[in-house]
């Protein structure tokens, strides 16, 4: 269970990190906010984060777009953070969740001159998607919120409510996730999760222009298909339709982490399991976020001091 939090400027106990329902993020959602995975070694005893700086630069650059002014660097985001974990004890995977909001409690719907806070807390988690390995998807009925409305390249408190309509409507016709389109009509993302399909050999991602989220993980993954498989990488525009001959598809995100797409709009993707390509980057994902993998240590923070040999 949680015990701690980073609540006005120090780690304190979970039951005295509380704000106000005069809040104004409360009231209005104009705040942002970060989720990242610490995966347990077992072997190492050892907790590492998955681009720990990266997640934090995004961060930043979100409360920027709420014209928040913080006085943090990721650096010293990244030390808050591996401080509260240490503190917490985690010996399992956890998710890590940053909240960037105002702190006034007032009436009043703006972004300026307002005062900025920060709270940080963790939570053990496994899996966000229970169907990992072959998701029942539909097409949303809703769309994406655009770049000139609410921009889907931070990720913003309030738009979220998107990803909640995308996600129960989902749920409650019957599929476990859904894939959004645009307002141009072409393939965005997940409720809260990037898309990949597998098509002809090559790796194809829709361009964050398209309205979706600057994704950590997809990142990752572009980089570990080209260097590690050999795959070519194309972000471009992709039909709604395009998916149904997809040879693999699957979702990635943090939460999400790789979740291979069984069916699409009661359509069966490649064979209706997990494909190879996507099977041979979950594994070595998963690798490389527990410290199996040398070459991409620089991607991990660990929490707590290596044991010396
Ligand atoms: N899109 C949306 C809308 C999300 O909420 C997330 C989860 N943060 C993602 C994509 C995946 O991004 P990341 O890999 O950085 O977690």
């Amino acid at each position: 269970m949680t015990q701690y939090a980073y609540f006005e400027g120090a780690i304190r106990p979970i039951a005295e990190a509380k704000i106000s329902i005069m809040n104004q993020t409360f009231n209005y959602g104009t705040g942002c906010f970060g989720g990242i995975r610490g995966y347990w070694n077992e072997d190492q005893k050892q907790l590492y984060v998955f681009r720990l700086r990266d997640h934090y630069r995004r961060f930043l650059n979100s409360s920027r777009l709420l014209l928040g002014n913080l006085d943090f660097t990721p650096d010293q985001l990244a030390q808050i953070t591996v401080d509260l974990l240490a503190q917490e004890g985690w010996q399992e995977n956890v998710y890590i969740r940053p909240l960037y909001y105002k702190a006034d409690e007032l009436i009043g719907v703006r972004l300026h001159n307002l005062r900025d806070a920060v709270a940080i807390f963790s939570l053990p988690m496994g899996r966000y998607l229970a169907a990992e390995e072959g998701l029942k998807v539909c097409t949303s009925s809703w769309r994406r919120v655009d770049d000139t409305a609410i921009p889907p390249r931070g990720k913003l408190i309030g738009s979220y409510v998107n990803s909640a309509l995308i996600k129960s409507e989902a749920v409650l016709n019957g599929f476990d996730e859904a894939i959004v389109l645009n307002q141009d009509g072409h393939i965005a993302e997940a409720s809260a999760a990037n898309l990949v399909m597998i098509r002809h050999g090559k790796f194809v991602t829709p361009p964050a222009t398209a309205n979706s989220l600057e994704g950590i993980t997809l990142n990752s993954l572009m980089h570990l298909a080209r260097h590690e498989l050999g795959l070519e990488v194309v972000e471009r525009q992709i039909d709604r339709t395009e998916i149904y001959f997809a040879d693999e598809a699957f979702f990635c995100g943090t939460g999400a982490q790789i979740a291979a797409i069984a069916s699409v709009d009661h359509r069966q993707i490649g064979s209706g399991v997990m494909g190879p390509i996507t099977a041979r980057l979950r594994d070595l994902f998963f690798r490389v976020v527990r410290g199996q993998e040398a070459d991409y240590m620089h991607w991990l923070t660990p929490v707590h001091q290596p044991i010396p040999a």
